[in-house]
């Protein structure tokens, strides 16, 4: 029995499932495979009550509403019901697989009443600045959960719980409209992006009031508790003031458990900005790399002309590798989405080999990359399958990068005494058929090395030095280790 010890996320869903209410069944079906390939945590998506029944969870109505109640048209979410949530994650972790929850704080959507409230219009360019007189607006604002009722929690929203709405009724006029009163405006520290990035989309919650914020920690208290989670994914933490996201965390933390896992959307290249932010939350969590994301789209488009050996300048996991997940791409930079930034196709396994084999960051595989996105479109099982056994039992010991060529990269792993077989030599190339001369040592001279990846058939006898030409194709990742018999 080979001991594995790699970490590795799976984000358990892209943009375009079908609206089946079967997804959290399927998933349940595949926690025996997941746990098989070395996923060791999984990202469910938003299991919340949205605007309808194909609404992906992030337009979320009700947080408390996870396929429960007879609530916009429907009992089930996209995804499925409570209870089959419940056994999803009971099976999760009976595989020893943990539970991350995607938590939606920045807004609501889906209001069942409108109300009268004074507003005032801001530029979308620049929020900061008000393009119109105070006046009487109608939003849709008040949540009053009639399918509910008061089960779980009787808190019921108004206007004086937003900071912000889309809609003047009245009128029919779309815009941004900052709701006013006593102690409103937009949150401080935010994004500064516009001015004021506080305001994303619907009804912009107000995490400044009170009873907002007492409300979400006893709805967190209560959702982690109730479904076991193990960690969290926060969902567009730029429009949401830093102070609220410190203060929730720490408030998970203090009621429910200190293990508690934190990752966060912040989708921002500015590698400073990041490294900020995460000071300003005392690195109470890891950021998603989103430089590193858009290095690999990059090279993706550039092909050759692009220089390998600047893939990982700029990017979060060089600047703060600890507190970092790296991935290629996630439902929101999948095509047609509102992030859209997909790594080409054929650069995907080169950059699933860069994020899943070398010593820093925590990677999280996609499932529209494994699975594919729209049935099964882009389905990349099969070349993803080596790279991922390759993390799972070989990805180990020390690193040495070997970033010389601009067309033809690679870095060793050394392996690990506590894993036998481990080590591997991984050379990618955007241009040519290539190669790159490495000496692994002379413990490991007479040894036969092959590709784990198939793309290269040979094998390898490494020289009495432990040394050996590692070849690889064009536009291509060879993976080399020591054969296992
Ligand atoms: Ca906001």
């Amino acid at each position: 029995m080979i001991t594995t010890s790699n970490g590795l996320l799976f984000q358990g869903f892209c943009w375009d499932l079908p609206a089946d209410n079967r997804h959290l069944l399927r998933l349940t079906e595949k926690v025996a495979e997941l746990a098989d390939m070395g996923i060791t945590s999984i990202w469910l998506p938003p299991a919340y009550k949205g605007t309808s029944i194909y609404d992906t969870g992030y337009s979320v109505y009700d947080l408390y509403d996870i396929g429960e109640f007879d609530q916009k048209g429907t009992v089930a979410t996209k995804y499925g019901t409570v209870s089959e949530l419940e056994t999803l994650i009971k099976t999760l972790h009976v595989h020893n697989i943990r539970v991350y929850a995607d938590v939606v704080l920045n807004h609501k959507a889906g209001a069942d009443e409108t109300e009268r409230f004074m507003a005032v219009p801001v530029d979308p360019m620049d929020r900061t600045k008000e393009i119109g007189e105070p006046r009487e607006i109608e939003g849709w604002t008040k949540f009053t959960f009639p399918g509910r009722g008061d089960k779980y929690s009787d808190f019921k929203w108004n206007h004086e719980h937003f900071s912000a709405v889309d809609l003047d009724q009245m009128t029919g006029d779309m815009g941004i409209f900052r709701i006013l009163g006593e102690n409103k405006g937009f949150g401080f520290a935010v994004d500064s992006q516009y001015g004021n990035y506080d305001y994303l989309m619907h009804s912009d919650i107000d995490q400044a009031h009170p009873d907002v914020r007492e409300e979400l920690f006893r709805w967190g208290e209560w959702y982690f508790k109730r479904f076991n989670y193990d960690g969290m994914r926060l969902d567009a933490i730029k429009h949401i003031d830093e102070p609220f996201m410190l203060e929730f965390i720490e408030e998970m933390r203090s009621r429910v458990n200190d293990d508690i896992y934190v990752v966060g959307e912040y989708w921002i290249t500015d590698v400073e900005r990041m490294r900020t932010y995460l000071d300003k939350l005392q690195f109470h969590m890891q950021l998603f790399d989103v430089a590193l994301h858009f290095n690999f789209e990059r090279a993706g488009k550039e092909e050759a002309e692009y220089d390998l050996r600047g893939i990982f300048v700029d990017t979060l996991v060089n600047a703060n590798p600890l507190n970092v997940v790296t991935f290629v791409d996630n439902h929101d930079s999948q095509p047609g989405q509102a992030l859209e930034s997909f790594v080409a196709d054929w650069f995907k396994p080169l950059a699933y080999a860069l994020i899943l084999l070398r010593h820093d960051g925590y990677p999280c595989l996609f499932y529209g990359d494994y699975y594919g996105i729209r049935n099964g479109e882009g389905a990349k099982k099969k070349v993803l399958e080596p790279l991922l056994a390759a993390r799972k039992y070989r990805a180990y010991g020390p690193q040495e990068d070997y970033f010389f060529d601009k067309n033809a990269i690679a870095f060793v792993r050394k392996g690990d005494m506590e894993f036998p077989y481990s080590g591997l030599v991984c050379v990618l190339s955007n241009g040519q058929e290539n190669s790159v001369e490495i000496q692994l040592g002379e413990d490991r001279a007479g040894q036969i090395w092959f590709d784990l990846t198939n793309n290269r058939p040979e094998e390898l006898v490494l020289d009495e030095k432990g040394g050996a030409i590692f070849p690889v194709n064009g536009r291509s990742v060879s993976v080399w280790a020591e054969k296992t018999n």
